[in-house]
């Protein structure tokens, strides 16, 4: 009889699923989730939007309703397409497979999202990862040697970057993007809300250029709503390797009626935004702790142990990741995420003591 061994692909058996820890009773602050719930009026309108949803119909496969109201929302400039997927994760998965020629090679600056990585194994394109500086910064000589050495097909740049929180300086990217005409480079802003800075107005200035954003980190992670902005020609062959019911009816509705509010969710930004600021203070303070600069909400702080601190923290209930291990260049460090006020105060005092 034919068992999975001799069906699945090797690399895949060798492979290990995507881990996401059980945080049943901890303060969670391991995934850059918004931690404010709707206001309740507000969410109670929102359940009378879904119940008159009809779940027995496929959704629309590009939801012009959505799409405008997305573009009018987040200031898609004139001329540019939204593509949507089941997430921002689904839109890099569709890079991939759509740009997947024999040999082509994905190249992005580590550390950085894993999902870049994950993608190009996935669809057996070549990973190339360009080391930051020791201080996390952009390292732009390497980025530009290893675009001219690999001639890669895609190139990401998460503006800012996960997990270090490093917001590029323009300079820094349009020398990348420069040097890499013969490439797509994608700028994922999926911290955007927090970064308040941004490349889709600027989309359609260079032919080689693609903006990526989610609703995710804004407050709505659970509806897994990405979308790609660029020009026509590019989204147009994103569009061919689409699932074409890849965004369910409840997510379109959802981020509709969001849209309408998106004031509540930016305002909730804004809150985080400022509690960045004090956690950032308040953890430089410690002793032993060391905060980098992030235009994120998640801050990456190196500590002298940082799996005993993890340790602590968890026996404290309190779930942060620890990123230690992930690439040499992150030696010794957590990334928290930035919570809400009272979530800071344990994360905190939690770390105040293990680093006691
Ligand atoms: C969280 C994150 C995303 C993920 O997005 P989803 O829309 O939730 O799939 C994409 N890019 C980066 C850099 C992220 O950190």
């Amino acid at each position: 009889m034919t068992k999975p061994e001799d069906i699945i692909r090797a690399d895949v058996l060798s492979m290990t699923t995507y881990a996401v820890a059980d945080a049943t009773g901890f303060v969670k602050l391991d995934a850059m989730e918004n931690p404010f719930p709707l206001p309740a009026p507000l969410a109670a309108q929102l359940g009378e939007v879904l119940a008159a949803v009809a779940l027995n119909r496929y959704p629309e496969p590009r939801p012009a309703a959505l799409i405008e109201k997305l573009k009018a929302v987040m200031g898609v400039p004139a001329g540019a397409d939204v593509l949507l997927g089941n997430g921002s994760d689904e839109l890099i998965s569709m890079i991939a497979v759509a740009c997947a020629k024999p040999g082509a090679k994905l190249l992005a600056p580590v550390p950085g999202f894993v999902m870049y990585q994950m993608s190009a194994k996935f669809a057996h394109l070549e990973f190339v990862g360009v080391p930051h500086r020791a201080d996390l910064t952009l390292d732009t000589d390497a980025m530009v040697a290893a675009i001219a050495e690999h001639k890669p097909a895609i190139v990401y740049l998460a503006y800012p970057n996960n997990p270090t929180g490093t917001l590029y300086p323009d300079a820094d990217i349009e020398r990348v993007i420069e040097q890499a005409k013969g490439s797509l480079v994608v700028i994922d802003e999926a911290y955007q809300p927090f970064a308040q800075k941004s490349w889709i107005g600027r989309v359609l200035q260079y032919e080689n250029v693609v903006v990526m954003r989610t609703v995710s980190k804004l407050g709505l992670a659970g509806i897994r709503l990405g979308y790609l902005v660029g020009a026509p020609a590019w989204l147009t062959e994103f569009d061919k390797v689409r699932p074409p019911y890849n965004v369910n009816v409840l997510t379109q509705a959802a981020a509709e009626f969001m849209l309408e509010h998106v004031d509540v969710l930016e305002g909730q930004a804004a809150e985080l935004r400022a509690e960045r600021a004090k956690l950032a203070a308040a953890l430089a303070a410690l002793s032993g702790a060391s905060v980098f600069p992030s235009a994120a909400n998640f801050l990456l702080v190196r500590v002298p142990d940082s799996d005993a601190a993890f340790n602590a923290l968890l026996n404290a209930k309190v779930l942060v990741k620890n990123v230690g291990k992930m690439h040499p260049l992150l030696t010794n460090c957590l990334r928290l995420t930035v919570g809400a006020p009272n979530e800071n105060a344990q994360m905190l005092a939690a770390l105040e003591q293990a680093l006691k």
